[in-house]
């Protein structure tokens, strides 16, 4: 074929050329011949419908270029097969929106017997990769789930952190807000655990970085297979983890604490010594923001951290009653309850009665009372104050609370806001509501008589008597 041969309309020379000609433009296989220039010189009908181009079309265009329009770069591809013998393969190539294989022969095209003058090509069809899709809808739909598959992937990476697959801070803070919106707007109660592990630097010195490693990858797998679908675990940072527990009221978010701090000593993580972990929950309160929440939740896992480490302490804000139902809000009133008994009666009295002080201070301000009465309440509080911490504190030395010093060095800062508060009362005309219901209400009343003090309330069960009169 020493003439390019241009479409199925060009003419036969003679009959036998003829009968040749039409055999070939009608096969169903694919037919292609190439020139040494990378240019066809023939294609078949079956070819052209394949790339989807007039046959017509392809006699002088490069094939590189024509199967790049086509989008099929690779496949179908003749080649310069100059040098080459005949050669066999079996191959695939996306056509349409179908994968097709081909059986596929590359031959040398001579000139008498020795020059090569060109390439050709026939590929048969034969059939359909196995599982390959049978409609292009089908096909079509399974690509995009794979790409968005991949998409998703991508994204997860990108929210994960590598060593443990735990969500990572980018993914709390996202995950957090939207909670907190829906608290917001719903009511729902949502609930933050801070969890940290317990002496992880030793485990490191110890048992070696791998071993620590291991242990957190364990850990996130064990508090994963423990908690709910809804709630995420994040690894805040080394060794601290944060669960966002959604539909979560303080009393649950406390109970799941329980479990995890349980169930991650019980794992036994390391062989050569307990792996334990300390945690701080927190509800949301509605209108802070999410730094303050987490550090709500922080605070408390310190405390847990200050009062002998693997266990659970709780910030005490909580929206909800025990049995889930909303506490009327009455953000000028706080309100005594039963819960916060400690069974030991001076104390308890004690707190009563701050209570009762701290709600004379809070309607003082809130009326508007002449300054004068404000200054009385407060210095009353101030004064009911001083006396419960002293108390208190000659009541953990007769018991050997072993965390007095630190209560004691908590009474010391509160006592010092409460005489600065007072000191601003006598100075300033009037005192900032917001501040001074933020001092009472939350600060002495539910951080500390209603938080901090119940972590010695177990030390009263068998109170010495001297330490009870
Ligand atoms: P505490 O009970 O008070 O929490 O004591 P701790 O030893 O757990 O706390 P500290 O913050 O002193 O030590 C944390 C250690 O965690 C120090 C750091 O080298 C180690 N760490 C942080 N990230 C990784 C990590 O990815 N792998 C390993 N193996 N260790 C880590
Ligand atoms: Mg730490
Ligand atoms: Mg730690």
């Amino acid at each position: 074929m020493s003439e390019p041969l241009a479409s199925t309309e060009t003419p036969a020379r003679d009959a036998h050329a003829s009968l040749l000609h039409s055999l070939v433009a009608q096969s169903p296989a694919l037919i292609a011949i190439r020139g040494n220039d990378g240019t066809y010189l023939y294609a078949n009908e079956s070819f052209a419908q394949t790339l989807n181009v007039p046959a017509a079309s392809l006699p002088g265009r490069h094939e590189d270029d024509v199967l790049h329009t086509a989008g099929l770069p690779r496949a179908l591809r003749i080649g310069n097969g100059a040098s080459a013998e005949v050669t066999h393969s079996e191959e695939e190539a996306i056509v349409g929106l179908r994968a097709r294989r081909f059986l596929i022969t590359r031959f040398p095209l001579r000139a008498g017997d020795s020059e090569v003058i060109a390439s050709g090509m026939i590929a048969t069809e034969i059939g359909a990769r196995a599982g390959s899709l049978p409609n292009p809808a089908e096909y079509a739909e399974s690509r995009h789930a794979e790409l968005l598959h991949a998409l998703e992937q991508m994204e997860r990476l990108a929210y994960t952190d590598r060593l443990t697959g735990a969500w990572n801070r980018r993914h709390l803070e996202d995950a957090a807000l939207l909670e907190m919106s829906r608290a917001e707007r719903h009511g729902h109660a949502v609930s933050l655990l801070v969890l940290d592990v317990d002496h992880f630097k030793e485990i490191n010195d110890q048992l070696g970085h791998a071993v620590g490693d291991y242990v957190l990858v364990e850990l996130v797998r064990r508090i994963r297979s423990d908690i709910r679908r809804a709630d995420t675990i994040t690894r805040w940072g080394g060794e601290e983890f944060v669960v966002l527990a959604p539909d979560t009221a303080l009393r649950e978010a406390e109970q799941l604490a329980h479990k995890l701090c349980a169930r991650v000593a019980e794992a036994r993580l390391s062989s050569a010594r307990p792996v334990t972990i300390s945690a701080g929950v927190a509800e949301y309160r509605c209108g802070e923001g999410f730094e303050h929440w987490l550090a709500r939740a922080d605070r408390a896992m310190y405390r847990a951290k200050n009062t002998g480490r693997n266990r659970v302490v709780a910030d005490p804000y909580s929206a909800f009653a025990s049995d889930g139902t909303r506490l009327a809000s009455s953000p000028v009133e706080l309100v005594w309850r039963e819960s916060y008994r400690s069974g030991n009666e001076r104390v308890d009295r004690q707190h009563r009665q701050l209570f009762e002080h701290a709600n004379r201070l809070l309607q003082a301000v809130i009326a508007h009372a002449p300054r004068a009465e404000v200054l009385e309440a407060m210095e009353v509080l101030v004064e009911d104050i001083t006396a419960h911490f002293a108390e208190e504190e000659r009541l953990h030395a007769s018991i050997g609370y072993p965390d007095r010093e630190a209560h004691a060095a908590e009474h010391g800062h509160l006592l010092a806001q409460a005489n600065r508060l007072f000191e601003r009362a006598r100075l300033d005309a009037e005192l900032p509501i917001a501040e001074v219901f933020q001092f009472l209400a939350y600060d002495i009343v539910a951080q500390h008589l209603v938080g901090a003090d119940r972590q010695y309330f177990p030390y009263l069960e068998t109170p010495p008597a001297s330490a009870t009169r």
